[in-house]
């Protein structure tokens, strides 16, 4: 069965953390024995064979470059110029990709349903299948003026989430308790004019509360989580995760470790002391199920890769190709077997389509 993965920060492996994300895992992992420069080398999860063995036939691929204010304790770019500077050497990777065949860009329904075709068709092995990419820009930093998103609209961007860690230049990221400022509003009305998705993964309770206030068109949560059962900020609440099925909305369960169980301290907790294991994931599923009702609002939005490796993924997880144990953990928990097909790739199929109809 393919999977849709709607988070997956491709290019800044390729760009920062120099991964040619066309080797498989184990390659990538030797290559980088020994190096010091980020917490996780040698641990990488992600890489393009890895995608084609999850049978992730399509995933939603960032662009993420931070803006930072003298001092800040967060990496980032000294001027939004440099942060724009950074997201176009990630757009020049996936187009370069694109070229290679290994990745092709969707942007449209007419493109979306003949990847979905290429993947649902048995007859040709996965292995020489594209990985299909819907584009996002994580963080709204980079764009220098509102102006830019329309550039970034005619390469293909289709989703957009305003904040990612930190204040931010339209709107206060995880961590602050910051809404949208003047700009980020308007930035906001930009984007339904262009019919994008709205990401209000990363956003604080305020700005939740204005986003979904000023925004009319669709709204992905693309990797987020359960409040009730990890409390933090970065979590959705209840009422937010009510509010979010109101609106159609899907939620890309997120598997950082940190998020899957309480009380994980970054650097010190191990997944496996924590309980940090895929079946952690499903229970926020079961809450967010609980809730709605029905299992037609959650899916898969890893984030693997996304900063962190094994040392802060779920431990039953090697590589994302080990997404593939999911269905039959769901069925353990007593998913039908047409929820299981939801959640696997049909609740983000469905949600596309509604989209761009
Ligand atoms: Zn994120």
């Amino acid at each position: 069965m393919y999977i849709i993965d709607a988070h997956l920060d491709l290019a800044m492996n390729a760009m920062e953390w120099n991964r040619d994300l066309r080797n498989p895992v184990a390659e990538l992992r030797v290559r980088e024995k020994g190096m010091t420069d980020k917490p996780d080398r040698s641990r990488n999860t992600v890489s393009l064979p890895a995608l084609r063995e999850a049978k992730a036939g399509l995933v939603v691929a960032t662009q993420i470059a931070r803006y930072v204010r003298k001092g800040s304790a967060l990496p980032g770019w000294n001027s939004p110029e440099q942060a724009w500077a950074q997201s176009q050497a990630q757009i020049a990777w996936y187009q370069t990709m694109v070229d290679a065949g290994e990745m092709l860009q969707i942007t449209d329904t007419e493109s979306l349903e003949k990847q979905i075709k290429t993947w649902e068709d048995h007859s040709v092995p996965d292995h020489g299948k594209p990985i299909g990419f819907i584009l996002s820009l994580e963080g709204a930093d980079s764009l220098v003026k509102i102006s830019y998103l329309e550039k970034a609209y005619a390469y293909g961007l289709r989703a957009l989430g305003p904040a990612h860690y930190g204040e931010g230049r339209y709107a206060g990221g995880s961590g602050t308790e910051a809404g949208f400022n003047v700009s980020g509003k308007s930035l906001l009305k930009e984007m339904d004019s262009l019919h994008m998705i709205l990401d209000i993964t990363h956003l604080t309770d305020q700005g939740f509360k204005e986003a979904l206030d000023i925004y009319k068109g669709p709204i992905w949560a693309s990797h987020h989580n359960c409040r009730a059962l990890v409390n933090n900020q970065r979590q959705l609440t209840d009422d937010q995760i009510r509010v979010l099925i109101e609106r159609g909305a899907v939620i890309g369960g997120a598997m950082d470790a940190w998020m899957l169980t309480d009380g994980w301290i970054r650097g010190v907790s191990l997944p496996k002391a924590m309980g940090a294991s895929l079946n952690r994931l499903i229970d926020h599923y079961d809450h967010i199920c609980q809730i709605a009702g029905n299992a037609n609002h959650i899916a898969i939005g890893s984030d693997l890769d996304g900063a962190f490796g094994t040392e802060q993924s779920p431990f039953d997880l090697d590589t994302i190709a080990d997404l593939q144990k999911l269905p039959d953990l769901l069925s353990q928990r007593g998913y039908e077997k047409s929820d299981v097909k939801q959640i696997m790739h049909g609740n983000w199929l469905r949600f596309l389509k509604s989209a761009w109809k």
